[in-house]
Protein backbone atom coordinates (compact mmCIF):
# COMPACT_ATOMS: atom_id res chain seq x y z
CA UNK A 1 0.00 0.00 0.00
CA UNK A 2 1.11 3.82 -0.84
CA UNK A 3 1.16 5.87 1.93
CA UNK A 4 -2.16 7.63 0.67
CA UNK A 5 -3.82 4.41 0.84
CA UNK A 6 -2.44 3.18 4.22
CA UNK A 7 -4.04 6.37 5.81
CA UNK A 8 -7.00 6.11 4.24
CA UNK A 9 -7.08 2.45 5.69
CA UNK A 10 -6.40 3.91 8.45
CA UNK A 11 -9.54 6.36 8.84
CA UNK A 12 -12.07 3.79 7.21
CA UNK A 13 -11.19 1.41 10.06
CA UNK A 14 -12.22 4.46 12.33
CA UNK A 15 -15.36 5.07 10.57
CA UNK A 16 -16.57 1.75 11.03
CA UNK A 17 -15.58 1.54 14.82
CA UNK A 18 -17.50 4.31 15.13
CA UNK A 19 -20.57 2.73 13.59
CA UNK A 20 -20.23 0.08 16.33
CA UNK A 21 -18.40 -2.35 13.69
CA UNK A 22 -15.82 -4.90 15.56
CA UNK A 23 -13.35 -4.41 12.38
CA UNK A 24 -11.36 -7.44 13.94
CA UNK A 25 -13.90 -10.12 13.02
CA UNK A 26 -13.11 -11.84 9.76
CA UNK A 27 -15.17 -10.22 7.32
CA UNK A 28 -14.29 -7.29 7.75
CA UNK A 29 -10.53 -7.55 8.83
CA UNK A 30 -9.24 -6.08 5.20
CA UNK A 31 -11.75 -4.14 4.51
CA UNK A 32 -10.25 -0.93 5.15
CA UNK A 33 -7.50 -1.56 2.99
CA UNK A 34 -9.86 -3.30 0.41
CA UNK A 35 -11.86 0.28 0.65
CA UNK A 36 -8.88 2.38 0.51
CA UNK A 37 -7.30 1.44 -2.47
CA UNK A 38 -11.24 1.29 -3.84
CA UNK A 39 -10.79 4.97 -2.86
CA UNK A 40 -7.96 5.43 -4.89
CA UNK A 41 -9.31 3.85 -8.23
CA UNK A 42 -12.12 6.02 -7.43
CA UNK A 43 -10.09 9.22 -7.26
CA UNK A 44 -7.55 8.34 -9.93
CA UNK A 45 -8.37 11.20 -11.72
CA UNK A 46 -6.61 13.67 -9.59
CA UNK A 47 -3.04 12.05 -10.17
CA UNK A 48 -4.08 12.62 -14.32
CA UNK A 49 -3.48 15.82 -16.05
CA UNK A 50 -4.94 16.88 -19.43
CA UNK A 51 -1.51 16.87 -21.62
CA UNK A 52 -0.70 13.53 -20.40
CA UNK A 53 -4.15 11.84 -21.30
CA UNK A 54 -4.61 13.54 -24.14
CA UNK A 55 -0.67 12.69 -25.24
CA UNK A 56 -0.91 14.57 -28.64
CA UNK A 57 -3.51 12.67 -30.21
CA UNK A 58 -5.35 14.98 -32.29
CA UNK A 59 -4.92 14.83 -36.02
CA UNK A 60 -5.05 17.26 -38.79
CA UNK A 61 -8.54 16.95 -40.46
CA UNK A 62 -10.11 19.48 -42.75
CA UNK A 63 -13.53 17.89 -41.29
CA UNK A 64 -15.78 20.69 -40.26
CA UNK A 65 -19.00 18.47 -39.53
CA UNK A 66 -20.25 18.12 -36.05
CA UNK A 67 -18.80 15.13 -34.28
CA UNK A 68 -20.75 13.15 -32.17
CA UNK A 69 -19.88 10.60 -29.38
CA UNK A 70 -22.89 9.46 -27.61
CA UNK A 71 -23.64 7.15 -24.51
CA UNK A 72 -19.86 7.42 -22.97
CA UNK A 73 -20.21 5.80 -19.18
CA UNK A 74 -19.32 8.10 -16.07
CA UNK A 75 -19.48 7.02 -13.16
CA UNK A 76 -18.04 9.86 -10.60
CA UNK A 77 -18.42 10.09 -6.53
CA UNK A 78 -20.34 13.29 -5.57
CA UNK A 79 -18.30 15.73 -3.32
CA UNK A 80 -21.50 16.64 -1.06
CA UNK A 81 -21.83 13.18 -0.10
CA UNK A 82 -19.19 10.81 -1.14
CA UNK A 83 -21.67 8.59 -3.07
CA UNK A 84 -21.62 7.59 -6.32
CA UNK A 85 -23.22 9.17 -9.33
CA UNK A 86 -23.57 7.20 -12.21
CA UNK A 87 -24.63 7.88 -15.95
CA UNK A 88 -23.35 9.01 -19.16
CA UNK A 89 -22.07 11.97 -21.04
CA UNK A 90 -22.85 13.25 -24.77
CA UNK A 91 -19.94 14.69 -26.58
CA UNK A 92 -20.17 16.92 -29.61
CA UNK A 93 -17.61 19.34 -31.39
CA UNK A 94 -17.36 21.20 -34.63
CA UNK A 95 -13.57 20.82 -35.14
CA UNK A 96 -11.80 23.56 -36.70
CA UNK A 97 -8.34 21.54 -38.15
CA UNK A 98 -8.14 19.68 -35.61
CA UNK A 99 -9.84 16.25 -34.33
CA UNK A 100 -9.26 14.07 -31.20
CA UNK A 101 -9.09 10.56 -31.04
CA UNK A 102 -12.10 8.37 -29.99
CA UNK A 103 -10.97 6.94 -27.31
CA UNK A 104 -9.29 10.16 -25.71
CA UNK A 105 -12.82 11.39 -25.05
CA UNK A 106 -13.61 8.49 -23.08
CA UNK A 107 -10.61 9.38 -21.32
CA UNK A 108 -10.94 12.98 -20.96
CA UNK A 109 -14.34 11.75 -19.34
CA UNK A 110 -12.69 9.41 -16.84
CA UNK A 111 -10.06 12.01 -15.80
CA UNK A 112 -12.81 14.42 -14.40
CA UNK A 113 -15.21 12.16 -13.24
CA UNK A 114 -12.49 10.27 -11.19
CA UNK A 115 -12.62 12.80 -8.62
CA UNK A 116 -14.97 14.59 -6.23
CA UNK A 117 -17.75 16.01 -8.22
CA UNK A 118 -20.77 18.19 -8.81
CA UNK A 119 -22.57 17.15 -12.21
CA UNK A 120 -22.48 20.77 -13.07
CA UNK A 121 -18.95 21.51 -12.94
CA UNK A 122 -18.28 18.06 -14.15
CA UNK A 123 -19.82 18.97 -17.55
CA UNK A 124 -17.94 22.28 -18.00
CA UNK A 125 -14.82 20.93 -17.35
CA UNK A 126 -15.08 18.04 -20.07
CA UNK A 127 -16.05 20.97 -22.63
CA UNK A 128 -13.14 23.35 -21.52
CA UNK A 129 -11.08 20.60 -21.97
CA UNK A 130 -12.39 19.16 -25.63
CA UNK A 131 -11.97 23.13 -26.61
CA UNK A 132 -9.05 23.82 -25.56
CA UNK A 133 -7.33 20.40 -26.91
CA UNK A 134 -8.87 20.39 -30.23
CA UNK A 135 -9.12 24.46 -30.63
CA UNK A 136 -12.55 23.22 -31.91
CA UNK A 137 -15.47 26.34 -33.24
CA UNK A 138 -17.98 25.00 -30.93
CA UNK A 139 -17.99 22.06 -28.11
CA UNK A 140 -21.78 21.08 -26.51
CA UNK A 141 -21.69 18.43 -23.86
CA UNK A 142 -24.54 16.55 -22.00
CA UNK A 143 -24.32 14.45 -18.68
CA UNK A 144 -27.46 12.89 -17.24
CA UNK A 145 -26.54 10.43 -14.12
CA UNK A 146 -28.50 9.00 -11.25
CA UNK A 147 -27.28 9.86 -8.30
CA UNK A 148 -27.26 7.81 -5.34
CA UNK A 149 -26.81 10.86 -2.64
CA UNK A 150 -30.74 10.88 -4.01
CA UNK A 151 -31.62 7.60 -4.79
CA UNK A 152 -30.36 5.76 -1.31
CA UNK A 153 -30.81 8.47 1.18
CA UNK A 154 -32.71 11.43 2.19
CA UNK A 155 -35.91 11.92 -0.28
CA UNK A 156 -35.02 8.58 -2.12
CA UNK A 157 -36.02 9.32 -5.72
CA UNK A 158 -35.50 6.33 -7.21
CA UNK A 159 -36.07 7.39 -11.18
CA UNK A 160 -35.12 10.54 -10.55
CA UNK A 161 -32.04 11.54 -13.60
CA UNK A 162 -30.15 14.72 -13.45
CA UNK A 163 -29.36 15.90 -16.66
CA UNK A 164 -26.85 18.80 -16.91
CA UNK A 165 -25.56 20.58 -20.18
CA UNK A 166 -22.83 23.31 -21.11
CA UNK A 167 -22.64 24.85 -25.25
CA UNK A 168 -19.82 26.42 -25.86
CA UNK A 169 -18.65 28.41 -28.77
CA UNK A 170 -20.69 27.79 -32.34
CA UNK A 171 -23.27 25.56 -30.26
CA UNK A 172 -23.81 28.56 -27.78
CA UNK A 173 -24.39 30.72 -30.85
CA UNK A 174 -26.62 29.18 -32.38
CA UNK A 175 -29.93 27.61 -32.03
CA UNK A 176 -29.80 25.37 -35.26
CA UNK A 177 -26.40 23.82 -33.68
CA UNK A 178 -27.57 22.62 -30.25
CA UNK A 179 -30.97 21.55 -31.47
CA UNK A 180 -28.65 19.03 -34.42
CA UNK A 181 -26.57 17.92 -31.40
CA UNK A 182 -29.46 17.37 -29.33
CA UNK A 183 -31.73 15.66 -32.16
CA UNK A 184 -28.80 13.37 -32.58
CA UNK A 185 -28.18 12.35 -29.00
CA UNK A 186 -31.97 11.75 -29.01
CA UNK A 187 -33.15 14.40 -26.13
ZN1 LIG B 1 -24.62 14.05 -3.15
Amino acid sequence: MTDTTDTIAKHYEQIMQALGEDTAREGLAKTPERAAKAMAFLTRGYRQDLASVVNDATFESDMDEMVVVQDIELYSLCEHHLLPFIGKCHIAYIPQGRVLGLSKLARIVDMYARRLQIQENLTRQIAEAIESVTGAQGVGVVIEAQHMCMMMRGVEKQNSRMKTSVMLGSFRKSQATRTEFLQLINH
